[in-house]
């Protein structure tokens, strides 16, 4: 009796099967299938099994993407055509990865010794370390701990972004602000604490706020995005933002005596929408600025996040993902919940409907929608010139979005209209304004329509028009003064 079964391999993993990403197995059993592929593949072996013929613990395995972790897995009994996928819980160590290629100075040798005698860090983990990069969302409560934390480690690059002051009330849990630095930026006084723990890594500062316009691109060049906000809006967008960019999330949240922590945005593993898919409305749940937090609590659940961030990156021990970590300060009690992704998940689910950044202050139901019987009334997707001058000449100010070539617009354009090229506009539309009617417009009305038809259906805006006939129309009906082409 022999079935036929496909496992899915990872990426760092695939020098070990002659680069296949599946491979053709066969077996009734979890266990006989993966021992089918490592007699295939013999160098599969030691890195997914221990020298006693255990399943490593950071191999995670899912049967037909339901994660196994918590089954008998090996006996997990399997039918024929079902499939494995072996996700190794770490995000940028996974075991296969090349040792980062980085040295270490005399100095950093022994700033780090007591890393180095530890075999699960060593040389080896040590250049990891110096080589990973970690942003810190927020220099408050829970990034202080945990941006020091991994500034002493040795994490080679640490983001941090905040646009705060610091203030004699932050001083009580915020450790990287001392007295003296009340009234400064939180991100200067955090770069310099920082550099003077240890001067062997370089600390990036955004003064900016993390926005839907921004945070993809402040992601990109981090390998583990640690979360401390304190505020609903920014941590939907942290969320969702690192499973748009495939960025594991150490998250950590606090209240009163009471912390969280978990892992979440790992492929195959959870996501903050899994657990919470819809915010609480605005105002029931308090933050700490209203409800008050314990000093020393973001202490720990900001140290627990910078020690999952480190496992992350050096690929060991087995990660905060999938599970749920609740700690109790008055109990003195932690408690773990299982948490499974959820196939219907908004943003990490089979069918995701969230699948860009939107606005997340009126997620959660901190800004209104916009007036829908006013758009819904207004659905027509064309505008005449004549009727568009009239608005203007009313007061009216539409954002006015041409779409031609930067040649076509030296030539004539409608004044206070904004140039993207039709070209450029799937990766420039966040730029266009969410709060205002955008009029579309090129030179006959052509290459707007499409952008017109992009904008309201895939980029989620609701109110644009196309200027009917374009400028050509423009300059016959309204500005004769203006040359044509
Ligand atoms: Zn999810």
């Amino acid at each position: 009796m022999s079935n036929t079964n496909t496992i899915h391999i990872p990426t760092p993993l695939r020098p070990f099967t002659d680069k296949k990403e599946a491979v053709e197995v066969s077996g009734s059993t979890v266990g006989e299938l993966l021992a089918d592929l490592t007699r295939r593949y013999e160098g599969l072996r030691k890195h997914l099994y221990t020298d006693e013929g255990r399943l490593r613990n950071f191999v995670n395995v899912y049967l037909n993407d339901e994660d196994i972790r918590y089954l008998q897995r090996e006996q997990t009994p399997v039918k024929p055509g079902d499939s494995l996928s072996i996700v190794p819980s770490v995000a940028g160590g996974a075991p296969a990865v090349a040792p980062a290629a980085t040295d270490l100075s005399q100095d950093e040798i022994k700033r780090y010794s007591r890393h180095l005698i530890i075999p699960e860090v060593g040389m080896d983990g040590q250049r990891r370390l110096k080589a990973a990069s970690v942003l810190c969302i927020g220099a408050g409560g829970l990034g202080s701990p945990a941006a020091m934390y991994l500034a002493a480690a040795g994490v080679g690059r640490i983001g941090i972004v905040d646009f705060d002051v610091v203030d004699f009330s932050n001083l009580q849990r915020q450790l990287l602000h001392a007295t003296p630095d009340v009234g400064r930026s939180k991100l200067q006084s955090a770069k310099d604490r920082l550099q003077a723990l240890n001067p062997h890594v370089q600390i990036d500062t955004y003064e900016t706020l993390l926005s839907s316009e921004n945070a993809l691109d402040l992601f990109a060049p981090y390998d583990v995005i640690l979360d401390g906000t304190d505020n609903f809006p920014t941590r939907y967008l942290v969320n969702d933002a690192c499973v748009l960019a495939g960025k594991p999330n150490a998250y950590g949240s606090i209240f009163r005596f009471e912390g969280q922590a978990s892992v979440f945005g790992v492929k195959g593993g959870p996501c903050y929408r899994c657990l919470y898919p819809e915010p609480p409305p605005p105002g029931l749940v308090p933050s700490c600025a209203e409800g008050g937090v314990l000093g020393v609590l973001p202490g720990i659940i900001g140290v627990i996040q910078a020690t999952e961030s480190i496992k992350l990156i050096l690929g060991i021990g087995e990660p905060l993902i999938g599970r749920f970590l609740i700690y109790d300060a008055l109990k003195m009690r932690f408690r773990e919940l299982k948490l499974r992704k959820d196939p219907e998940c908004p943003v990490c689910g089979t069918h995701p409907t969230v699948t860009r950044l939107i606005d997340y202050e009126q997620f959660c139901g901190i800004r209104p929608e916009p007036d829908v019987a006013s758009t819904d009334a207004d659905d027509d997707w064309e505008i005449t010139a004549v009727e568009l001058k009239r608005r203007l000449d009313a007061g009216d100010s539409p954002f006015i979005l041409d779409v031609r070539e930067p040649n076509e617009y030296q030539i004539n354009r409608i004044p206070g209209s904004t140039l993207i090229p039709l070209g450029e506009l799937p990766r420039r539309y966040q730029e266009l304004p969410r709060d205002r009617e955008i009029i579309a417009q090129c030179k006959s009305g052509a290459r707007s329509a499409r952008a017109t038809e992009f904008l309201r259906t895939t980029a989620g805006f609701k109110r644009v028009k196309n200027l009917r006939g374009g400028i050509l129309d423009w300059i016959d009906k309204v500005d004769p003064s203006q040359p044509k082409y």
